[in-house]
């Protein structure tokens, strides 16, 4: 039925699959992907949300790349905030609140507008490997189809076991079959896998909730967008609400503890630490009297509801009796009750950086079957293995990105070369040069290496190269213009700043704290000049002067540590003939086979005595 040899297969149409594809065909690979159903194409499994934390920025790299996650988010956002806004910048997180059913049906009319890009609908059982190279895949249906790589994006599907209490359901996601074959052919190859769980709260009827018992979230006055494209804003927001839990509804979670099977030894395999199920939050943390909710909307032109930090797999009854006690959720009525599902992994240091898997070439992983967990670690693994898998079949150079280029670079090295035996998520505090990759510089960092790629294309490179212009221009400017006593002094005084008695430089007064570059525009000469300016020009400006300093530091290390980047160790290298290194250096060594010096560093459990043994040998 298909006999097209294709460039890149891509198996599984989540975030990290649909990222992978638009990816390779965007390249000019001829793609396929397939999918178990083409309605689930995009779709949202959890948290209706795109962003936050960390995630926020990974989403604005995947947009800076020309990815296409930052414009279905923005194109299906109901709600917009920038997080930690009175921290540094290096913190500001952009998330958006997203109408599920708009999201998954954004990502299906891109990708059909793609080009080089085929769809077919039907379960991947197996892979055809020939000579340790992966040709192709095998189908439910029985259907051989043949591709050059490779790349298996199956999320929580391979194997997947869905509990509810006491019952088990086979699915890869709440009424969708799982996703068997893959894993155990792997493990014949000499994989290693693993198994992870996560969970998901109820979905209620909105029309049953009262909302005057909640406190009422609004989105931002000005909401922004992820992508650098120039697309509409958000003109209307929906609202979300907080509520709290509180000892009634502990007292009855805890009626079923006995029936969890997070508590009776059902569940074995690790959880999320840092989104926990709330019969996890109240056991843990025994002494807390309550736990903050979110009641979020699902979308538009729906009435579902999703109550973020209730997650759950006790009994569907137990869940609602316990609901039912918090404020506002008296007559609350269940559309889908919580529950946990356990699926399979891939521990990820049998991956290249590309994210090749060392045992077969040519075939990718991407995304959740990594060990990770979220839409925006998904997508911006599926944009790499989709650029690689490309690069590779056309006989192109790797493409990876750094850890002080990118979060995906963090992400991606943190997965390689520590592994991880728990959900990977990301936070800021996972990057050593957070100041550089903030949210508001990703098209600066990225948007070249990508058009250079073939990827990007010309419009973001324009845009990108006009913000760095003008950005240049603005701190010119300021660096040039002073200011008179009398002129900033009302300005000092009203920000408790001590007062100046001679003229300073704009931007000497701009590093001060509390200054900003909005109270510089109270005085007329300045705002007649920003006044051309974008809001992200003037951004840019701003926090290149406010943090230069702290900016150049961080520019050190980076070079300081490129220097041992640059050490690189043979892939056959013999770390058992090194008496003196450690025994457990030797072990990790040999399974991570780090490519560089800087690469064995940031191995956990390797010290720096071992480093210096590995360098001294290479000298
Ligand atoms: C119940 C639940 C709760 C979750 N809770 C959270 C949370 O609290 N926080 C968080 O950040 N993330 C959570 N997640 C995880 C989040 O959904 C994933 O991290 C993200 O969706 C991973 O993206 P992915 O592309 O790797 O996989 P998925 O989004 O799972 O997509 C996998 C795709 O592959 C397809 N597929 C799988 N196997 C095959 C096959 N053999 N042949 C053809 N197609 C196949 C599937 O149909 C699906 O389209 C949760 C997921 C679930 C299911």
């Amino acid at each position: 039925m298909i006999n097209e040899i294709y460039d890149v297969i891509v198996v599984g149409a989540g975030h990290a699959g649909s990222e992978a594809a638009a990816a390779a065909a965007n390249l000019g690979s001829k793609t396929l992907l397939i999918t178990m159903n083409m309605q689930t194409i995009g779709q949202m499994s959890c948290n209706p949300a795109m962003g936050g934390i960390a995630k926020g920025q990974i989403v604005r790299e995947i947009d800076a790349m020309g990815g296409y996650s930052g414009i279905i988010a923005d194109k299906s956002a109901i709600q917009f905030k920038m997080l930690n806004l009175s921290k540094g910048p290096a913190m500001w997180s952009p998330r958006t609140q997203n109408d599920r059913m708009l999201f998954a049906e954004e990502w299906r009319i891109a990708l059909e507008k793609t080009p080089n890009l085929d769809f077919f609908q039907d379960m991947v059982k197996s892979l055809i490997i020939e000579n340790n190279r992966v040709a192709g895949v095998i189908t439910s249906l029985g259907l051989e189809i043949r591709g050059k790589s490779v790349v298996l994006t199956n999320g929580t599907f391979l194997n997947g076991l869905i509990h509810v209490g006491d019952k088990q359901l086979g699915g890869g996601r709440m009424g969708e079959p799982r996703a068997f074959g893959i894993t155990e052919q792997l493990v014949s190859l000499g994989f290693e896998s693993g198994r992870m769980k996560t969970g998901t709260p109820p979905r209620v009827d909105g029309r049953s909730l009262d909302y005057s018992k909640m406190e009422e979230q609004k989105g931002d006055e000005n909401p922004k967008n992820f992508s650098y494209l120039d697309n509409p804003k958000l003109t209307k927001q929906m609202s979300c609400h907080i509520v709290y839990t509180n000892e009634t509804v502990h007292e009855i979670l805890r009626e079923g503890f006995d029936r969890s099977p997070m508590f009776n030894g059902t569940i074995q395999s690790i959880g999320p630490r840092y989104c926990p199920s709330i019969e996890d939050k109240i056991n843990r943390f025994a002494e807390r009297e309550r736990h903050q909710l979110f009641v979020e909307p699902e979308g538009w032109r729906t009435v579902e509801i999703y109550v973020n930090g209730f997650s759950s797999s006790l009994p569907e009854d137990i869940q609602l009796k316990a609901m039912r006690h918090i404020p506002g959720f008296a007559n609350a009525k269940v559309f889908r009750p919580g529950y946990a599902i356990e699926y399979d992994y891939f521990p990820p240091t049998q991956l290249h950086h590309t994210l090749e898997t060392k045992l077969i070439e040519n075939l990718y992983f991407a995304g959740q079957i990594n060990g990770t967990t979220g839409y925006e670690e998904a997508g911006g693994q599926g944009l790499i293995a989709g650029i690689n898998a490309h690069n590779k079949v056309h006989d192109k150079e790797i493409f990876t990105l750094n850890r002080d280029e990118a979060y995906i670079g963090v992400l991606i090295d943190d997965l390689i070369t520590k592994g991880t035996d728990e959900p990977y998520r990301m936070f800021t505090s996972r990057a050593e040069y957070r100041l550089l990759l903030r949210q508001d510089n990703a098209d600066i960092r990225l948007t070249e290496k990508s058009y250079n790629l073939g990827l990007a294309n010309e419009e973001r490179l324009i845009r990108v190269q006009e913000k760095i212009d003008k950005s240049n221009q603005l701190e010119s400017f300021l660096k040039d213009t002073s200011l008179k006593p009398g002129v900033i002094n009302p300005i000092l005084e009203s920000i408790s700043s001590a007062p100046v008695d001679q003229a300073y430089r704009s931007a000497q007064i701009l590093t001060r704290p509390n200054m900003t570059l909005e109270k510089l525009e109270e005085i007329d000469f300045i705002k007649e000049v920003t006044h051309q300016y974008s809001t992200e020009v003037k951004e840019q400006a701003e926090i290149n002067i406010k943090y230069r300093g702290y900016i150049e530091k961080e520019k050190d290390n980076v070079a300081k540590l490129t220097r041992l980047e640059t050490i690189k160790i043979a892939d056959d290298f013999d770390y058992d003939n090194l008496k003196s290194l450690s025994a457990e250096a030797k072990q990790k060594f040999n399974k991570v086979r780090p490519k560089t010096i800087a690469q064995a560093a940031r191995i956990s459990g390797v010290s720096p005595a071992d480093i210096n043994i590995l360098l001294i040998y290479l000298k």
